[in-house]
């Protein structure tokens, strides 16, 4: 079963699926991760005729605790230790920088077809929704201590209350501490040594600590949004699912003072970006909004979803991981052709289910697929139309056909500009005749030879004949496939190995093929004697 049906089969009744996240700065691709589950189960849920809610969360009364290096330090430096909202923004756009970097995020929601109802904590405190949970932890801050102690470990003194002013007078969340509640007011200290990473101004005095005065810490303010909307699912990255780590301590708040059952909750790895690709000197990242932009939308949630939570996602966008994520995708697409034109019945087979799930509407939007890497080979042949050739080879397409294609190729120019290596580009030699040739033998230029005799007649110029013909030369021959397909590889790109062997050369014009192999051909024998 796929994991998400698996999930949604175990819930009854209305669900409310909630997941947040801190504006601090640019949103990682990883982030995207834990919007793509919740929003997976949400559709599973609705798929299974199950009630379901999904809200999203933005915390940003969370305080600016580190300046990311693509922003200017002098001019947020002091604002560290701020609520995010209240951090002007870096631009003149968005009306602060918990908003800066949020409405970014939010437009990949939009663009992966994800539309949680949103809201903004900075809300919940100001029009005093969190009010009656601020009054029940301050009331019961000997429990709110003894639950730390007990899950956590963490020992916190017995005039340590769970609240954070935002100073009165320097305008700091991160400094304040609250040592009394006398139930309207807390009394707090902004201590000048507040932490290892911003100090504050030393103001001391009573406040109330509702409509926005403040915040609770962050393990309480989930508690508080999971008690305040009833919550009933929210999964959460391994970081915060170990034993006696955040979700537990929730978990235990949760239970012993709001006396409610959590929410279900099930671990999620992380993704890891693979190697030094992601962030190369050509700015090129892996924020959620680089990826977004590279990416279609459904090969975007397909790279997230396919592999269940549980598993880690080791992220990359080398030619091999762009090609095979592409190439899954477009297998699938067959198989739903082949399932749609023989269907029985209505349902979708399991295996089908994470193309439907990496739509970003209810239904799968099918096309004639076009190989990614041969789409990559194309772009890189001087004065070639891609589009063009794509019509000369294929049966008609149609208007989405066409559309699937532009973008493809637009994601081909894009990765080719941007992530590709130079050992990764195609570099194809059509004035002269690549040194590289130098390296085939005796045995290869046999296979050359025999090669340019068959395609001289080859019944039709096609990626599939040639690729047989490739295929069945080495096999008459018995050379190693690996060399003979190296042997063509050399005579064209000067490199062992490229996209699609068959594919290429059907691209390129036959007698310049059945020309330049003759003069490699001629050249190696000519320098072996
Ligand atoms: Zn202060």
């Amino acid at each position: 079963m796929f994991w998400a049906d698996k999930i949604a089969g175990e819930m009854q009744g209305h669900q409310v699926i909630n997941d947040s996240k801190t504006p601090s700065g640019r949103v990682h691709i990883g982030s995207v991760r834990g919007v793509i589950i919740h929003d997976i189960i949400y559709r599973a849920l609705k798929r299974a005729n199950q009630p379901v809610k999904f809200i999203y969360g933005v915390d940003d009364y969370d305080a600016l605790d580190t300046i990311p290096k693509y922003l200017d330090s002098t001019k947020f430096s002091p604002y560290l230790g701020f609520p995010l909202c209240n951090v002007p923004s870096p631009d003149d756009l968005a009306s602060d920088y918990a908003n800066y970097f949020m409405d970014e995020f939010l437009e990949v929601f939009q663009y992966l077809g994800v539309t949680p109802e949103v809201y903004h904590v900075r809300d919940l405190y100001r029009k005093g929704r969190l009010n009656p949970f601020i009054d029940t932890f301050l009331q019961n801050a000997h429990l709110v201590r003894s639950v730390y102690k007990e899950v956590s470990k963490a020992d916190r003194p017995d005039n340590w209350y769970p609240f954070q002013v935002i100073c009165e007078q320097c305008g700091k969340i991160a400094t304040t501490v609250v040592t009394n509640y006398n139930g309207e007011e807390v009394f707090y200290h902004c201590k000048p040594d507040g932490n290892d990473w911003v100090n504050g101004c030393g103001y001391t005095g009573w406040v109330s600590p509702f409509n926005g005065n403040g915040k609770l810490p962050w393990k309480l303010e989930w508690v508080a949004k999971w008690g305040l909307f009833g919550v009933s699912v929210e999964l959460a990255g391994k970081d915060h699912s170990q034993k006696g780590g955040s979700r537990d301590v929730a978990n235990a708040l949760c239970r012993n003072i709001l006396k409610k059952k959590p929410p279900f909750h099930s671990p999620y790895e992380f993704i890891l970006v693979n190697g030094t690709k992601m962030s190369s000197s050509k700015g090129i990242g892996s924020s959620a909004k680089e990826i977004a932009d590279l990416l279609p939308p459904e090969l975007m949630r397909f790279l997230l979803l396919r592999t269940q939570p549980r598993s880690g996602i080791n992220f990359s966008l080398n030619y091999d991981a762009i090609v095979r994520l592409f190439r899954d995708y477009d297998g699938l697409i067959e198989k739903y052709h082949t399932w749609e034109a023989t269907r029985t019945d209505g349902d979708l087979p399991e295996e089908l289910l994470p193309l439907l799930y990496a739509q970003t509407g209810a239904t799968v939007e099918t096309y004639q697929p076009f190989d990614f890497s041969t789409l990559i080979s194309l772009e890189q042949i001087p004065h070639l139309q891609t589009h063009a050739e794509i019509v000369k080879r294929s049966k008609p397409l149609n208007e989405v056909d066409w559309k699937v294609l532009t973008g493809r190729i637009a994601v081909a120019r894009k990765w080719l500009a941007g992530y590709a290596d130079e050992d990764e580009k195609l570099v194809l030699q059509l004035d002269a005749i690549p040194e590289q040739v130098k390296e085939i033998s005796s045995i290869q230029v046999e296979y050359l030879k025999k090669l340019t005799g068959t395609l001289e007649f080859i019944p039709s110029w096609d990626s599939e004949t040639i690729q047989a013909t490739l295929f069945s030369t080495s096999k008459q021959m018995d050379i190693d496939q690996a060399a003979a397909f190296k042997a063509v590889y050399l005579s064209f790109l000067g490199k062992d190995r490229g996209p699609r062997c068959g594919a290429l050369l059907s691209y390129l014009d036959q007698d310049f093929v059945i020309a330049r192999l003759n003069a490699v051909i001629h050249l190696r024998i000519s320098e072996v004697i």
